[in-house]
């Protein structure tokens, strides 16, 4: 099972929950299958003058609760499989925390890291271009993800408005607050990782009050969590990124850390005061002491390899598809709750959610009615996954997709069949 790619994966989850829900083969086939795989390759002029070729996707998985919705990635893994299982991944986010929105994904497979702004710029509007006509703000509505940012989303808003020959704000969310963001748009899904991982501990009767944690990936996920378990009295006594590992048992100052990594282009090895904490390997990270792992870096952080190394009670999945399904079996032998990405990781979603709301409205929230928005809506996700998944004894996980699965499910059939 271990050479599984994420598409078949998230097939693989879809698929252990309809089963549980009786679920017909035909609806089955409908409701996993993507509507809409588009591939671009598209030119682009670099600094240098030369010019070269990118690859980018848009998947459109579902919309039978509402438009489209989903990241857009940066990196050099992106490929369709990938990206196939990102947009299904929101499909059952979105439902889960009952938004009107369906599930997307993008990407362009390229590396960030070695091109500039005004590369970056010209790419992101190209691409923003090339999908033009399938994305919109009641269509499919793009956002941030793994290298891309506010800005990107500036760039993708401005693109596609001069396409149109209008301000279309609610086209891409996750902008920066001065053109149609949210206020606590940025922070959401490392608010709502906080909000799922002290609930569930609390509904296991533990407080997560002087209980340590890890943290995997020091992006606005990961970096968020750390910074809000840290205020609620969790001690930070791992991180990494993707340049090191730091550990230190008696807690890492995360104030200093923040502060050191808010210079833009910043990594942990050069954190000067991780001198003698870095760990050997980074992999190392996950086999650390402590109570709670969050990984909030990228897919398959946790597989059948190295899954018995984790001594944490409560994994929280800040990144999506952070666990493989060998890696679960492990881990739930274990005795280990896992807090699944489609739940833990929504806050962005739902608060990217509520700035398409201001959008299309015209209004602009003050941070604490969104703050307070999304840990009501969220807070409903994480009562109903906790109850179900107690009623028909079955991981948090499966609860999840069963509930995700059955209301897009019951959409589905109440639209029927077009023609
Ligand atoms: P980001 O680009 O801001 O940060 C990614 C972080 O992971 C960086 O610190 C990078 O250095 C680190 N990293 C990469 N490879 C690593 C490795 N092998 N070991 C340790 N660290 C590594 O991305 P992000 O937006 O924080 O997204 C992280 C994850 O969360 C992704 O899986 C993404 O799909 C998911 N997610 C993001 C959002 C959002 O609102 N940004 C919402 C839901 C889910």
């Amino acid at each position: 099972m271990e050479n599984l790619n994420p598409f078949q994966i998230v097939q693989m989850q879809f698929d252990r929950a309809a089963e549980r829900l009786g679920m017909p083969e035909w609806r089955r086939q409908m409701l996993k299958t993507p509507n809409r795989n588009v591939s671009v390759d598209f030119p682009v002029r670099m600094d240098d003058g030369r010019i070269r070729m990118f690859t980018g996707y848009r998947v459109q998985h579902n919309n039978t609760r509402g438009p489209y919705k989903g990241g857009i990635r940066f990196s050099p893994e992106v490929n369709l499989d990938e990206v196939k299982a990102l947009a299904s991944w929101m499909t059952w986010k979105t439902a889960l925390a009952d938004v009107p929105f369906g599930g997307a994904k993008g990407g362009i497979a390229c590396d960030p890291k070695q091109m500039s702004q005004t590369e970056l710029e010209r790419m992101t509007r190209r691409f923003t271009y090339e999908i033009g006509d399938i994305i919109g703000p009641g269509i499919d509505i793009p956002a941030p993800d793994v290298n891309t940012n506010a800005n990107v989303m500036a760039w993708m808003l401005d693109t596609y408005s001069m396409y149109q020959r209008r301000d279309e704000f609610g086209v891409v969310t996750g902008k920066p607050v001065s053109l149609g963001g949210s206020h606590g748009r940025t922070a959401a899904t490392g608010r709502g990782v906080t909000q799922s991982a002290l609930a569930v501990i609390r509904a296991h009767g533990l407080d997560p009050v002087g209980m340590t944690a890890v943290v995997q990936g020091l992006g606005n996920v990961g970096g968020c969590a750390a910074r809000l378990l840290a205020k609620e009295g969790v001690r930070i006594v791992g991180v990494s990124d993707a340049s090191a590992a730091m550990a230190d048992p008696g807690g890492i100052d995360m104030k200093a850390l923040d502060a050191f990594l808010a210079e833009p282009g910043r990594l942990l090895i050069d954190f000067p005061e991780g001198k003698g904490k870095f760990l050997p390997r980074k992999e190392l990270l996950l086999g650390l002491n402590a109570d709670i792992l969050v990984p909030a870096a990228t897919e398959n952080a946790i597989t059948g390899a190295n899954a018995d190394e984790v001594r944490a009670r409560f994994v929280v999945e800040g990144a999506n598809g952070p666990t493989t399904p060998d890696a679960d079996a492990i881990l739930d032998a274990k005795g280990i709750v896992v807090v699944p990405d489609i739940l833990a990781n929504s806050g962005g979603v739902i608060v990217s959610y509520y700035e398409w709301v201001q959008n299309t409205q015209r209004e602009q929230w003050r941070e604490d009615r969104v703050n307070a928005n999304l840990a009501e809506k969220l807070g409903t996700a994480i009562g109903e996954v906790l109850a179900l998944a107690g009623e028909e004894k079955v991981s948090l996980r499966l609860a999840a997709y069963m509930i995700a699965i059955g209301r897009v499910a019951e959409a589905s059939r109440l639209r029927g069949l077009f023609p």
